[in-house]
This record gives structure tokens, C-alpha cells and sequence, in this order.
């Protein structure tokens, strides 16, 4: 028996709004973000819909569709491709009180909405089999201990995984500090799971969320997570993704990067998520300037020579206060440092040599060792036939059968 209504649990979904906006789940979090008249600083939550009148009682399917609705909808690039995901909250309603957080305790402006889990099971299986989305990103405000959330939260999974029978892609949030069985219990009912470290140490943790423990509420389950796929290899268990809170509190990038790397390399973590600091009124941090955007995005191109092109952080080009240089790209950072005086020769260079050269990726590396193997690359152009978008911007690092592309460019 069915313990919500249609328009019940809908337009309470309406009211939530985008409130996982700073939360990006997929593999392009840059293209998650909405337009900005989806939420503003000072507003983060859309108007709530009128109160429910004899309107809203004979609410149907068009009524839906507002854009209300299509706030808790992103499009997500998931392991399985890019699909509309359904992003939402178990409660907007919060006891705990992280300075940057717009559901934080006490808050006046915030909208507080809060459902059961069979209302958000439900919701969930009217979207999913309208076919409006394939998926679900599931958060929570913390009300009586984490522990008791994190509860709702799997109980919700339970109803969809069992009764409703989705199969698809779910991901949870981790409450701060739960219990090892139910962390074991959320991966083996997710696909990934969220372990939010907000700071890359505990200073800078305690400066943005001083209830949060950094080690006992937040390393460990990371800790933990990799310990249950050790433990149990034949399992399908949810990968581990975390997400910092970026430029609030004095983080450097130094210290956003090198945490990024230990958990790579130690704790089998997937991705990390760099977001911009915004800053919210009514909230501790409510003057302090946002995060420019550029910073997220030379954060990520660093994480991503970290993850996928086995780079080292201390290979990375710090300033002396311990952040990027936002002018040039990390990778061509280091080839202006290295490689414009020692260019790398194409036609024998090994694997991890090719990588570093800016313009070069793994796909281009692959057909580049397949394509010498039969000629001798003499030409820049050449390069773009085997699929590099704009090989000039290597030439000042290479050789070509030991001559400089761009010797060859002057000629013509
Ligand atoms: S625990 Fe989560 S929802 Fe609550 S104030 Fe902190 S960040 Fe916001």
C-alpha cells in the first residue's frame, strides 16, 4: 500500500528546487551546472509553488511539467552515458550549521521540505517510469544524527531497488561518521557514493564546518569504503567520489591536490569535485568573495593528469603561495618549463614521453605508436590526420624525424 499521493510528493519536489546545485555527480561536473536564474546567492531556492489549493488538488501530468520539476533534474555523465538524473534531498532541514551551507541550522531564508522515504521512492518511480529520468542523486540535511538519515536514505534505495525493481543508476550521499554496516550497505545498493570532505585538512575543515569531524567522520569512511571492495572483490560495490568546498577558508590548490593524490593512489577514490566557493546570505561566510571559476577548471585539468595520466603533484607548477598559475594550463605549465628546451621526438618517444606533450592525449598517444610503426613522421600536419585538434600548439615541444615543427612552419 502506497503511503503518498501524486501531487503530494510531486510538488514537494517543486518547492526542494535545484539543492544539490553545488553538488555535481557525474564525470563532466562543469556541464552540470544550471543557468544562474536557476538559483542566485541570495536566493537559493526557487518561489515555492502557490499553497495547495483546489488547483493543486486536481494537479495532472502538464502540470508537472513545470520548470519547477525540471529544477531537480540533471543531465548527468554517468559510467552507462549521459542520462537525466533525479537530484534531491531526504530533508532540506539540517541541525548542524557549516558556514558556507544554505540548509544550515537556523537559516530563515531556506525552504525547509523533508520527505519519507516511501514519499521519495515514490516520486522517484513516477519520474523514472514517465521515462523522465534515469537516475538518482540522493543527499540529506541531517536531522537526529547521522546515523538515523543515513537510515532514511538507505530505506528509500530499498523501496526502489526491491519493491519498484530499478536497476539503475543510483547515487548516495554519506552521512559524516556512520556506521561500517551501513556504509557496506549503501555500496552495495549504489553505484557510487559521496564522502564529502569539504576541506583538504582539518584546519581548513574546522573553518568551514566546525561541527564535521575531518579524520572520525570523514577520512575514515573513505577509508572504510575502500576496505569493503578489498574485502569483498567479487561484489558489485559502489565507487567513492569526494568534494571540496573551494576558496573560503585560505585552501591552496597545493593542498586541495596532494589529498586528491593520496586518495588516488590509497584509497581507490574515483574523483574528486572541486566547487567554487559561492557565497550564501545569511550565512558566517556571506561576505567573502566567490571562487573564480577559472580556479575550479585548472583544478580539474590538474586532477586529471594526477588520475589518468599518472602525474605526480610535485610535477605540477605551483606559485609560491601554493596555488596554480590560472593563466596557462598545468600540462603546458610544465612543457614551457621542461620540454621548450629538451623537446620530445615523436617518432621514438615512449608512452609516458608523448603524454606529457600539451595536445597529446591517451586516444592520440595510442595512434600515434600504431601509426609509426609503418612511417616516420616528418610533418606538423600530419599529426592532425591522426586525430590531434590543433597540433600547432605542441610544435614548440617536439621533433619530427629531429627537426622543430616550427622550423618547418617558417618555411611556408
Ligand atoms: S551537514 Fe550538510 S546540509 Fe547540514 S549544514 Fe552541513 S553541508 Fe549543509
Amino acid at each position: 500500500m502506497h503511503h503518498y499521493t501524486v501531487p503530494d510528493t510531486l510538488t514537494k519536489l517543486t518547492q526542494m528546487g535545484d539543492v544539490t546545485l553545488f553538488e555535481p555527480a557525474g564525470d563532466q561536473p562543469l556541464q552540470e551546472r544550471k543557468s544562474p536564474q536557476t538559483l542566485s546567492a541570495n536566493q537559493p531556492h526557487p518561489p515555492a509553488p502557490s499553497p495547495t489549493g483546489e488547483g493543486e488538488k486536481r494537479m495532472n501530468r502538464e502540470h508537472f511539467q513545470s520548470s519547477g520539476l525540471l529544477d531537480c533534474i540533471s543531465h548527468v555523465s554517468t559510467p552507462q552515458g549521459s542520462k537525466p538524473i533525479m537530484k534531491a534531498m531526504m530533508t532540506t532541514a539540517c541541525e548542524r550549521n557549516c558556514y558556507y551551507c544554505p540548509f544550515r541550522a537556523g537559516r530563515s531564508k531556506t525552504h525547509r521540505v523533508s520527505f519519507t522515504p516511501d514519499e521519495m521512492a515514490g516520486a522517484f518511480d513516477i519520474l523514472q517510469r514517465e521515462k523522465r529520468v534515469d537516475g538518482l542523486f540522493l543527499s540529506s540535511g541531517i536531522i537526529k544524527g547521522s546515523i538515523t538519515t543515513q537510515d532514511k536514505i538507505l530505506d528509500t534505495v530499498e523501496i526502489i531497488r526491491r519493491k519498484k525493481g530499478y536497476r539503475g543508476y543510483i547515487h548516495l550521499k554519506i552521512m559524516p561518521g556512520i556506521e561500517y554496516d551501513q556504509l557496506y550497505q549503501a555500496m552495495r545498493l549504489a553505484d557510487r557514493i559521496s564522502v564529502n570532505l569539504e576541506g583538504p585538512t582539518e584546519e581548513r575543515l574546522e573553518r568551514l564546518a566546525p561541527k564535521k569531524e575531518f579524520m572520525r567522520e570523514l577520512l575514515t569512511m573513505i577509508q572504510w569504503a575502500e576496505q569493503i571492495r578489498r574485502d569483498h572483490p567479487h561484489e558489485y560495490l559502489a565507487r567513492t567520489v569526494t568534494q571540496f568546498v573551494v576558496g573560503a577558508v585560505g585552501d591552496t590548490d597545493l593542498e586541495l591536490l596532494s589529498l586528491t593524490e593520496k586518495l588516488h593512489r590509497h584509497a581507490g577514490l574515483t574523483r574528486a569535485y572541486y566547487s567554487p566557493f559561492s557565497p550564501i546570505s545569511q550565512t558566517p561566510l556571506e561576505n567573502v568573495d566567490p571562487t573564480p571559476t577559472i580556479r575550479e577548471h585548472r583544478l580539474y585539468q590538474s586532477s586529471f593528469l594526477l588520475r589518468d595520466y599518472g602525474w605526480n603533484v610535485e610535477e605540477l607548477s605551483f606559485l609560491v603561495d601554493g596555488n596554480l598559475r590560472m593563466d596557462i594550463d598545468p600540462k603546458r605549465a610544465w612543457a614551457e618549463e621542461n620540454l621548450r628546451q629538451a623537446p620530445i621526438e615523436l617518432n621514438t618517444a615512449s608512452r609516458e614521453e608523448l603524454m606529457r606533450v600539451p595536445g597529446i592525449g591517451p586516444k592520440t598517444v595510442d595512434v600515434l605508436l600504431r601509426e609509426r610503426q609503418n612511417s616516420t613522421l616528418t610533418q606538423i600536419h600530419e599529426l592532425r590526420k591522426l586525430g590531434m585538434r590543433a597540433p600547432e600548439s605542441a610544435a614548440p615541444f617536439i621533433l619530427l624525424n629531429g627537426r622543430r615543427p616550427s622550423e618547418q612552419m617558417s618555411l611556408f
